[in-house]
């Protein structure tokens, strides 16, 4: 290989684009046909209509080569699931009447049949749906989706490579199919689906592929060496066939460390590595395999996942490095730009100065033309982008938007003092019975209650104009108090405010934080037809008033009982945002976690007696390999200490986290220093009640008795029941009685009756204390 060549060869190529378009058609075409209002045809259209867009987009750009078979009405994994035909046995019928109709019936579940469970796309927000296999379960080649979306985009005479997601990660996503022993590993099924993918890739170069790409995420995670070994056979058997296009193993979101020998050994044509954040560790462990001679390398050096503009000098730099490691070199994002809005260029409320910063997926691609370009026909042809480029960083990096020095003075004045309590635990417990005097088995909630129609149609009012401010919290006002009329009534101890106030729990404390963006069209997909809009955090944080004291203090007045506090922690505010890539996240958490600390101290001050702070993300945000995890549990409970650590010993804080596996952070967990911590619980029959006793959990913990996520009311005898079981791991003095999560997705009625069966187990376990 030459240095040479490999430059000039260099192509611009994306690995996936923004599925649902500018004007959200793809989600109002899904979810119209789901009402009946949009016929099969009709979305058929629409979506090969939106596809035809991205494509010419994409070309119009410069992109010398676009990915096939990366759209999706609903999942790419559901997608695979299809295409090798693993439909679990309750949606054959339905997929063989109808595959549209089954495909979305698998997706969302009907009356009768429940649908795949999801779960989170490695560390992204983005969810895809499980494949669910056993051993009985036999594949079976279904290319038609892949075929026909080649075909479309061959016929608008582009070089297109189709996308899969590759048969050894597709495996490791998947879990044992209901009825089939947990203990079943989908990874013994490779050799049963290897033949499939090579039936696949035959119809694909049959279709007119020169290039398929297999994705292989799962290989940046830890792996066992039999899973390494998989991999291996994997690629050597489909290296190996002789009727195939040439094979592009792409990996992304990290390194992919004991992984890459074994995949630069393989009979594959190409690799597609991740030269963002794993840039280093990829490049040290590129040459030590001596490079990839002979094989095409794809350089995603443009990040995927964040919204930030390139430093394209820097990425110049990484590519050059590349040159003399394979055969070709050419340029990419990181990742699917599935990950990040469509176009910053749509946005009208963010000043042109910090819109310059911004890089959604349009402007990512011209990024990858951009580098592309100066590879392959020298940087003097791209000299007007990389001095633009470098205006924009300097701006960036020297606004008064991301160096606040009030805010660096106090985050640089923090000491290890400041993040931890003035008493330990056990005292502050004491402290916190005399205070509160609370009954054994205290009752309480996690937060939200229901977001009725009318709360939501106040805030749209409010936006449209149609009522003022005033008018808004009059209406807020009073949900407040009905909320509290009716725990009062119902008897709950310590009462919460309800939440009404809030749209979504990030984006209210971020539209109140100096250093955080909001965008008007900056969609990206959670799953399905479900997209959010996270905030960009992209300067330092400050709170220029407090936030959350007026509601609290109002519901608290309405009432002699406790009135809960409710604020999101630091972790949960990056894990739901964009954040910013100009320095550590341990830094920019730090920032958070004072702006939050002043809120908690404000509250206290203002009468709060208890103050919770959820962490929801706490356990997602983990990093993918556990080489990485101590330093980032670390700085993730120092932060939570820091925002919680300035109260009284008498002022308790709660802390809440939505799921129900944590074995692997609980140590990190009792490290929050947190005096309550409320949980996941009741659909695993109080699992972690146990796992946290195992773990010698010293404080006090509320396992929830109430499953919110299904409108179906528990009677008071099973929450009783649950309460006896949580009971045998967790002494009375320390359990809590509450629902698994917040209300803000159930209706009233259900709600009431929930929560006065949920009192009514409390009061009859107390009898039997
Ligand atoms: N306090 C929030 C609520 O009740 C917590 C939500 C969450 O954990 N995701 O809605
Ligand atoms: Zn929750």
């Amino acid at each position: 290989m030459t240095t040479k060549s490999a430059a000039a060869a260099a192509r611009a190529t994306v690995y996936g684009y923004p599925r649902q378009g500018q004007g959200r058609e793809l989600k109002k075409a899904i979810e119209g046909h789901w009402k009946g209002r949009v016929t099969a045809d009709a979305l058929r259209t629409a979506a090969a209509e939106l596809r035809r867009t991205n494509w010419r987009q994409l070309a119009e750009a410069g992109v010398d080569e676009v990915p096939t078979g990366d759209f999706s009405y609903y999942d790419h994994v559901l997608d695979t699931t299809v295409m090798v035909g693993a439909i679990p046995d309750r949606h054959r019928a339905a997929v063989a009447a109808d595959p549209l109709e089954g495909y979305f019936a698998m997706a969302r579940g009907t009356q009768e049949v429940a649908p795949l469970e999801m779960t989170k796309w490695f560390d992204t927000n983005y969810h895809y749906l499980v494949p669910e296999l056993g051993p009985d379960t036999r594949f079976a080649a279904d290319s038609g989706k892949q075929v026909s979306e080649l075909k479309e985009a061959l016929a608008l005479e582009l070089t297109a490579r189709p996308v899969l997601v590759g048969p050894v990660t597709y495996l490791l996503l998947a879990k044992p199919a209901p009825g089939v022993s947990a203990d079943f590993e989908p990874l013994t099924l490779l050799d049963r689906l290897l033949p499939v993918y090579a039936e696949v890739l035959a119809d694909l170069r049959a279709a007119g592929a020169e290039w398929v790409q297999l994705d292989e995420p799962a290989l940046v995670q830890d792996r066992t060496p039999a899973e390494l070994n998989a991999a291996a056979r994997a690629y050597r058997d489909l290296g190996a066939l002789t009727d195939r296009p040439k094979l592009l193993v792409a990996s992304y979101f990290d390194r992919l460390g004991d992984a890459l020998p074994v995949l630069a050994k393989a009979p594959v044509e190409g690799l597609a590595l991740d030269f963002t954040e794993a840039a280093a560790a990829n490049l040290d462990a590129l040459a030590a395999v001596g490079g990839l001679p002979g094989k095409r390398l794809v350089a995603g050096v443009v990040n995927g996942r964040n919204i930030w503009g390139n430093d394209l000098s820097a990425s110049l730099a990484t590519l050059g490095t590349l040159l003399g490691l394979a055969d070709r070199v050419d340029v990419s994002a990181s990742c699917s730009l599935l990950h990040v809005p469509l176009d910053a260029a749509a946005e009208r409320d963010i000043e042109p100065q910090i819109l310059r910063w911004l890089a959604f997926a349009r402007q990512k691609t011209a990024e990858i033309v951009t580098l592309a370009k100066g590879l392959a026909r020298g940087t003097d042809t791209i000299t007007a982008q990389l001095s633009a480029n470098r205006a924009d960083l300097a701006s960036r990096a020297h606004s008064p938007i991301t160096h606040d020095p009030a805010v660096r003075a106090r985050t640089a004045a923090v000491t290890d003092d400041d993040a931890r309590r003035c008493r330990p635990y056990p005292e502050r417990a004491a402290a916190q019975r005399a205070h509160l005097r609370l009954p054994a088995l205290p009752t309480t909630t996690i937060g939200s209650f229901p977001q009725t129609g009318e709360l939501r149609s106040a805030r749209a009012d409010l936006r449209a104009g149609r009522i003022d401010t005033a008018g808004y919290e009059e209406r807020v006002g009073a949900e407040i108090r009905e909320v509290i009329a009716f725990q009062e009534k119902a008897g709950l101890d310590v009462l919460v405010h309800g939440e009404a106030e809030r749209n979504d729990m990030v984006q209210y404390f971020a539209e109140r934080l100096t250093g955080y963006l909001a965008t008007q069209h900056g969609w990206v997909q959670s799953y399905g037809t479900r997209y959010v809009r996270p905030p960009i955090l992209a300067g330092d944080i400050s709170r220029p008033e407090p936030m959350t004291v007026r509601w609290t203090t109002y519901a608290q007045s309405l009432t002699d009982r406790p009135v809960k506090g409710m604020l999101t922690g630091p972790v949960t505010m990056l894990a739901w945002s964009f954040v910013r890539d100009d320095q550590p996240l341990a830094d920019t958490a730090r920032q958070v976690a004072l702006a939050l600390r002043e809120e908690v101290n404000d509250l206290e001050a203002a009468g709060t007696s208890v103050i919770q702070v959820d962490e929801p993300a706490l356990r997602e945000t983990l990093p993918l390999r556990a080489a990485d995890r101590p330093a980032y549990l670390e700085w993730a409970t120092r932060a939570f200490r820091l925002t919680t650590s300035g109260v009284r010993p008498d002022t308790q804080i709660h802390t809440h986290m939505c799921y129900a596996e944590f074995g692997d952070i609980v140590q990190a967990i009792d490290d929050l220093d947190a005096d309550v911590i409320s949980l996941e619980a009741a659909r695993s029959h109080m699992q972690v009640a146990r796992e946290l006793a195992a773990h010698g959990y010293p404080r006090e913990a509320g396992p929830g008795v109430y499953d919110i996520h299904s409108p179906r009311v528990p009677s008071a005898a099973e929450a009783a029941d649950l309460l006896r079981t949580g009971l045998k791991a967790i002494p009375a003095e320390r359990l809590w009685v509450n629902p698994d999560c917040g209300l803000k997705t159930r209706d009233w009625p259900e709600t009431r009756a929930s929560l006065e069966n949920l009192v009514t187990a409390a009061r009859t376990v107390r009898t039997e204390l």
